[in-house]
C-alpha cells in the first residue's frame, strides 16, 4: 500500500482506513478521533498537519511537550493536546497548564494532586483512567479489577471529569479481547471514551469500540529514538 509522502498525504490515508473500518463495524459507527502522536518528533514536522486542519495531538513526556505546543497553540486555534504518557505529580501543575485531556490518570495521589492544580489554574481537564488492562507488572495503569473503584474515587472524591478510559495492551498478544474488556469496563464506569488502538492495532480497536485511537509512526513515519 501506497505509504504517503508527506504527513498529510499519510493522514488522509489513516482517516480513509479509519472510514472503512467504521463502515464495517457500524451502523451507526460511533464518532472516531484520531490523536496524532507527534512525540519526539519537532514542531517543523507537526506544522503541515496543523495547516492542513488537524487539531488533536498527543504527546507522552511534559517537558517535550513544553518545547513546541506552546509556540504551536500560539500560531493555530482550537488545538486539543493529550497527555498519553505517565505522568509524576511533580509535574501536574505544567501538564494542567499545558495539555487539554489527561489521558493517564491512574492513581490516587495523582488524582488528588490533579484536581488541586485544576482549581489552581482554573482549568477544568477531560481525564482518561489509564487501565493497565493485560495486569502487566511493567506498565503502568490501574488494575483491572479496580478501575470501576478508582473511577468512581476520582469523581466522588476529587471531582475529576472523568469521561473515559484509555489502555495499552500486551504487545505480543491479539489486542482484540483486551480492548473488548476495557469496552465492558468502561460501560460498567458509565464513561463513553475510549482511547485505544495504535498504528499497528487501530482497526480492531475500532471494531471493539474506540472512540480516539491514538496514531504516531503511520503519520510522522519511524521514531529514531525509543520512546516508552
Ligand atoms: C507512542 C505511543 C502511541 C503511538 O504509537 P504508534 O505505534 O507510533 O502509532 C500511542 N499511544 C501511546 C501511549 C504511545 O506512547
Amino acid at each position: 500500500m501506497d505509504a504517503g509522502e508527506n504527513p498529510l498525504e499519510r493522514l488522509a490515508i489513516v482517516k480513509n482506513r479509519v472510514a472503512r473500518a467504521q463502515a464495517r463495524f457500524g451502523p451507526p459507527p460511533q464518532k472516531v478521533t484520531l490523536v496524532a502522536v507527534s512525540k519526539t518528533f519537532p514542531a517543523p514536522e507537526i506544522r503541515p498537519l496543523l495547516a492542513g486542519g488537524h487539531r488533536v495531538f498527543g504527546e507522552n513526556r511534559v517537558q517535550e511537550a513544553l518545547g513546541k505546543w506552546p509556540d504551536l497553540k500560539q500560531d493555530y486555534d482550537g488545538i486539543e493536546l493529550h497527555l498519553i504518557g505517565p505522568l509524576q505529580t511533580n509535574k501536574a501543575r505544567e501538564a494542567v497548564k499545558l495539555f487539554d485531556v489527561i489521558e493517564t490518570v491512574d492513581r490516587e495521589k495523582l488524582a488528588r494532586t490533579l484536581a488541586r492544580e485544576m482549581k489552581n489554574t482554573g482549568r477544568q481537564l477531560e481525564c482518561f483512567v489509564q487501565v493497565n488492562i493485560g495486569n502487566e507488572t511493567q506498565k503502568a495503569g490501574i488494575e483491572a479489577e479496580n478501575a470501576l473503584e478508582f473511577v468512581k474515587t476520582c469523581r466522588d472524591k476529587y471531582a475529576l471529569n472523568v469521561t473515559g478510559l484509555m489502555c495499552i495492551p500486551p504487545l505480543e498478544e491479539a489486542p482484540g479481547p483486551y480492548f473488548a474488556r476495557l469496552n465492558t469496563i468502561a460501560r460498567q464506569a458509565g464513561v463513553k471514551k475510549l482511547s485505544m488502538g495504535m498504528s499497528a492495532d487501530f482497526e480492531v480497536a475500532i471494531e471493539m469500540g474506540a472512540t480516539h485511537i491514538r496514531v504516531g509512526s503511520l503519520l510522522f513515519g519511524q521514531r529514531s529514538k525509543p520512546a516508552a
